[in-house]
């Protein structure tokens, strides 16, 4: 494709929602079959509309790779196109429409602090008694380190599984970089609470004793969702007391102290599966992103469904890719220029992909 001429960003802020829908789904009609656009379930309904596909990270990542397009614009945020760039062909680019939509949650654990954290557990616990497992929610690199180490990946809906996969291999299990989702999984697991320990990455042995390190099974990584941490016990309690027989359906990345009093927990293709199934009439109070719980209430109008909060949760690193910022890459690439392509160095994405791997063949 030659270069013919590209766009810049600041002529797109502007623009009024009409005009940007008709120029994206212009850009959108003559990329052809070349494009694919993926959407998480996170995304707003002015960006969504145009996906392809909806999802959590990995399914849209596997149907990147299955597609075989040349452009996956991916709407998510940047640890989600990397997997997909992980996972597609040579010939596919992964483009993410705004590159500062990061995860908090992702940033909160970094490959050198990960290292030195390794380092100082493995001269405890000695390095053939541990694997580390790292959420899907990581970055690149991180996936890599779990490739090199014999560890693992893991999504939301399979995180037990993949824990009782490790501690089936190793006497200990070093999970990154959700605490809650390690603690909820290790709860299901039966694990004895006093067998969990958190590594809190700013102190000395991560502020643990090397005898609890030596006794811990799960060791803890302290970052965590600032949307679903916004979830309490409290909103739970009330609804209940409001809607006898309400459901409360939450996403385990939400502390433990809810999940525990919640009546279902799972991911976000769990609870869209549950909640759709559901009987008519039926009332449903669902802890997690409030686009995807907006978007469940209107396409489930026969059920009642609020939003676990009376705070608006909303994943703000998400919200960055905007219709504007859509029209902007793909007028780009019609106009023969590729901007905002997330590329995974060779060697990392070699590694991260036999972590994911592991994880794919349970
Ligand atoms: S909802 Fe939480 S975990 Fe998901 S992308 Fe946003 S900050 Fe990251």
């Amino acid at each position: 494709m030659a270069i013919i001429e590209s766009y810049r960003m600041e002529d797109y802020l502007d623009l009024s929602e009409e005009e940007l829908d008709r120029r994206i789904s212009t850009a959108k009609e003559a990329m052809g079959d070349r494009l694919l656009i993926l959407g998480h379930h996170y995304q707003q309904d002015d960006v969504i509309k145009f996906a392809d596909f909806r999802g959590d990270s990995l399914k849209l990542s596997q149907e990147a790779a299955r597609s075989q397009r040349e452009f996956i614009v991916f709407c998510g945020v940047h640890f989600m196109a990397e997997t997909a760039d992980i996972v597609t062909g040579d010939a596919q680019k992964v483009i993410l429409p705004d590159l500062t939509a990061g995860c908090s949650m992702a940033d909160m654990a970094d490959l050198y602090n990960v290292e030195r954290a390794w380092k100082d557990i493995t001269n405890i616990a000695g390095e053939a008694n541990i694997l580390p497992v790292t959420y899907v929610n990581s970055t690149a690199d991180l996936k890599a380190f779990c490739g090199k180490k014999d560890g693992v990946v893991c999504t939301s809906s399979i995180a037990e599984k993949v824990i009782k996969w490790a501690l089936d291999r190793t006497d200990k299990v070093f999970f990154f970089p959700d605490e809650h989702l390690g603690r909820n999984s290790a709860f299901k697991l039966g694990i004895p609470e006093d067998e969990i320990i958190v590594w809190h990455r700013d102190a000395p042995l991560g502020g643990n004793s090397e005898n609890a390190i030596k006794k811990a099974k799960i060791i803890l990584w302290n970052g965590f969702c600032s949307v679903h941490m916004l979830f309490l016990p409290k909103h739970v309690e009330y609804f209940r007391e409001r809607y006898p027989g309400i459901k409360i359906i939450v996403h385990p990345e939400c502390r433990r102290e809810v999940v525990a009093i919640s009546d279902l927990c799972g991911s976000t293709e769990y609870i869209i599966k549950t909640v759709k199934a559901a009987p008519p009439d039926t009332v449903w109070a669902v802890g997690t992103e409030i686009n995807l719980v907006n978007r469940l209430r209107k396409e489930q109008p026969d059920k009642t469904i609020f939003f676990l909060s009376p705070t608006v949760c909303l994943c703000s690193t998400m919200y960055r890719i905007d219709p504007q910022h859509l029209c902007w890459v793909l007028e780009n690439l019609v106009a023969g220029k590729v901007v905002n392509q997330v590329i995974v160095p060779d060697e990392e994405k070699r590694w991260a992909k036999i972590a994911l791997e592991r994880m794919l063949t349970l």
